[in-house]
């Protein structure tokens, strides 16, 4: 834990947040400006700053995360389709500097993404 980091702190409870999903591994809340009538945000416990920081000890977890969305994605019926999107860097649009997936869906998409 970074004492810090404000998705840390919403990981062990110290932040409130529309807790989704809560293992051993990961974690899943309720984004609070959604862009989308879905948007959650799935984060590994491990604090790492972005993809760039990631260790081959993440290797398991990353996977996981992508579990967890699809399991997410089903439970919130979004069968029409949904996005996973990981922001790496202020120049793709990073803010909060612990790695994050977005899961967002319940609207259509285009593409290439802005
Ligand atoms: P990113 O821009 O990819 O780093 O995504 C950060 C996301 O965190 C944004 O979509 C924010 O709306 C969201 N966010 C920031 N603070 C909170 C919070 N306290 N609870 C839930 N989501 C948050
Ligand atoms: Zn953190």
């Amino acid at each position: 834990m970074n004492a810090d980091c404000l998705f840390c702190k919403i990981g062990a409870k110290k932040i409130p947040a529309k807790i989704l999903h809560a293992d051993e591994d990961v974690f899943a809340f309720e984004d609070i400006g959604p862009q989308a009538p879905t948007h959650i945000l799935i984060c590994p416990r491990r604090h790492f700053s972005s993809l760039n920081e990631a260790a081959p000890e993440d290797q398991a977890v990353l996977g996981k995360m992508q579990l967890v969305a699809a399991e997410l994605a089903r439970k919130h019926h979004l069968l029409h389709g949904y996005r996973t999107v990981i922001n790496s860097g202020a120049g793709a649009g990073q803010t909060v500097f612990h790695l994050h997936m977005h899961l967002l869906g319940g609207r259509e998409f285009t593409w290439p993404p802005g």
